[in-house]
């Protein structure tokens, strides 16, 4: 059963070799460095407090090579609020101290052991439990789940206090512990999938080896699974899983069932009865209960939802903002990393990494869009989590609308249970507008002034009307090799229209590595002062340019217009 993968964080080149060093313990981890202090990171941060804290809220293990007071006093802010907690490690840069300091039950002291066993040090454990026993009673391994956390807590202080503990049912990761056991010991732990109340000193622990499958007809499914479980005498924490038939993927009220009840669900051919599906999907020889809509399989060990039947695939088509990383909002991020494969245009697809070893990358001309588009829904509908990347906003010129026309022109049923999503980023547009001021301040009209996908009559026209409207005007794809002509005959059609003093922002690799904005008028500018890289935005006849005190100027389109209010 997999693990989250940390991410290990570091403020120097000092550390990178211990890094490396742990790196090996954890595959998929990635070197977080600070930008201009380390060299050959995976990945680039600007601010340790905001990474760390974006770390942990995302509930990604952490292990940071610094002081441990660096990493308390940036994260005491999180931790009154209740949410997520996982493993957080501090350990000493040149790799002499490892320091477990938050995540007990989440296992930072299974991670701290591991990490300085490959350091060759002692793992500074101060949890008595797990000194005293070798294991944390309340973290059972994946697969079993604590009954209940307050009475874990007192039953392990009774065990330290002195106490015998005896052991009911299959634990065989006890095994190794060293626990005081004696037969007749007052304090039990008991593991079994049995629906139970805990007796006085009893620990339930539960093996997840339940799976429910399911019809998404049932009325309030959530319901009829708890009532299910309750009357077969089976403890919902010993479900694992819900499963459902693959034709029942694109079900709303599965999905919401299977959060409400806060395990994964999956899906599997339906040849038989609902029985038949789950003892097919278990793999293992199960007993089984229930009828028509709910069937209860048992299976003899903990089961690993991710190895039983297949999930609903997800297609998800992001937008990387313009660039810069700070620009990219976080369920663009968060989509990036759950990512199976990944989708695009090579330099956008090498804009959104570093990836994971384990992430499969389809790069492809930037024309191949409907092809792109077919290929990401073969992917996603064999259940996998595919995304399909676009500069800015993924709906503004981009794979967006080619990904829905794919769709629309499909009978494929697989295709569209696919759960598909689009996450917007910032466009060039916008980008550009906000270091220029707010030139888009009233309202504006945007224009691909590329020829390849429509007649030039149609952007003629339009340029022609839009320019009479008053509009401020966003020019993408303004000029290439293979369109030389277009951007000057646009720009006449504008001038017919506008004053010459008329301001202009010109944009080029926003947000990218040597980005420069010009600001100008529409009489000096020039085809030759624009490639494909630029973004061009023409003021309306109330758009005004001001100087900034840092030089160059402020341009911006008023609120109102007509009259000043
Ligand atoms: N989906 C993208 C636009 C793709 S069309 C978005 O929403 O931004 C490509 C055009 O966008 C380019 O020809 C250029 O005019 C503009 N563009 C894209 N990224 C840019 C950037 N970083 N700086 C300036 N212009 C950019």
């Amino acid at each position: 059963m997999t693990r989250p993968v940390p991410a290990i964080v570091i403020l120097g080149n000092g550390s990178l070799a211990t890094a490396r060093g742990i790196q090996q313990l954890y595959p998929g981890a990635q070197i977080h460095g600070l930008a201009e202090r380390v060299d050959g990171a995976d990945r680039v941060y600007r601010e340790f407090g905001t990474t760390l804290r974006e770390l942990y809220q995302q509930d990604t293990p952490i292990i940071a090579l610094c002081a441990a007071g660096i990493v308390i006093r940036t994260l005491a802010p999180l931790l009154l609020e209740k949410g997520a907690e996982p493993p957080v490690l501090a350990v000493a840069e040149d790799g002499s101290a490892v320091v477990p300091l938050l995540g007990g039950l989440g296992g930072v002291n299974v991670m701290a052991r591991e990490i300085a066993a490959a350091l060759d040090v002692s793992a500074a454990i101060t949890t008595s439990g797990e000194l005293r026993f070798g294991t944390c009673l309340l973290n059972p391994p994946s697969g079993y789940a604590l009954g209940d956390l307050e009475l874990g807590k007192r039953f392990v202080s009774d065990l330290l206090a002195g106490e015998t503990v005896r052991i009911e049912g299959a634990a065989p990761w006890l095994a190794q512990a060293q626990l005081p056991e004696n037969e007749q010991a007052r304090l039990t732990v008991h593991v079994g999938h049995g629906e139970r109340t805990p007796a006085d000193h009893e620990l339930l622990i539960y093996p997840r080896n339940v799976v429910v499958a399911v019809n998404a007809g049932v009325a309030n499914v959530p319901k009829a699974v708890r009532e299910a479980l309750h009357q077969a005498k089976v403890a919902l924490q010993s479900l694992a899983c819900l499963l459902a038939a693959d034709t029942e993927m694109a079900s709303p009220t599965l999905r919401e069932a299977a959060l409400e009840l806060g395990v994964p669900l999956r899906f599997a051919s339906a040849d038989g009865d609902l029985s038949e599906l789950a003892r097919n999907a278990v793999g293992q020889s199960v007993s089984l209960l229930g009828n028509d809509t709910i069937a209860i399989a048992i299976a003899e060990q903990p089961l690993d939802p991710s190895q039983i039947g297949r999930p609903r695939g997800r297609l998800a088509v992001i937008g990387l903002g313009p660039g810069a990383a700070e620009l990219m909002v976080p369920a663009v991020k968060a989509e990036l990393a759950r990512a199976n494969d990944v989708l695009g245009y090579e330099t956008y697809v090498r804009m959104a990494g570093p990836f994971r070893a384990d992430q499969v990358l389809h790069c492809t001309d930037n024309r191949e869009e409907m092809q792109r588009a077919r290929h990401a829904f073969e992917l996603a509908a064999q259940g996998r989590s595919v995304v399909v990347v676009s500069s800015g906003d993924p709906g503004v010129f981009a794979m967006a609308a080619a990904v829905l026309e794919a769709l629309h022109e499909s009978t494929d049923a697989n295709w569209h249970a696919v759960d598909l999503e689009i996450l917007p980023g910032v466009s060039a547009s916008l980008a550009t507008a906000a270091q220029a001021g707010a030139p888009l301040g009233h309202d504006f009209c945007v224009m691909s002034l590329s020829d390849n996908l429509k007649p030039w009559s149609i952007i003629e026209k339009r340029l022609d009307l839009a320019a009479k409207a008053d509009l401020a005007l966003a020019f993408y794809n303004p000029i290439s090799r293979s369109r030389p002509w277009q951007l000057g005959r646009a720009l006449e059609i504008v001038a017919q229209h506008r004053l010459p003093q008329t301001p202009v922002v010109l944009g080029r690799d926003i947000g990218r590595p040597g980005q420069t904005l010009r600001v100008t008028t529409l009489g000096q500018l020039t085809p030759d002062q624009v490639d494909m890289r630029t973004m061009v935005l023409v003021g309306s006849s109330t758009t005004c340019a001001f100087p900034r005190s840092e030089g160059g100027e402020w341009v911006y389109t008023p609120r109102w217009y007509g009259s000043k209010p």
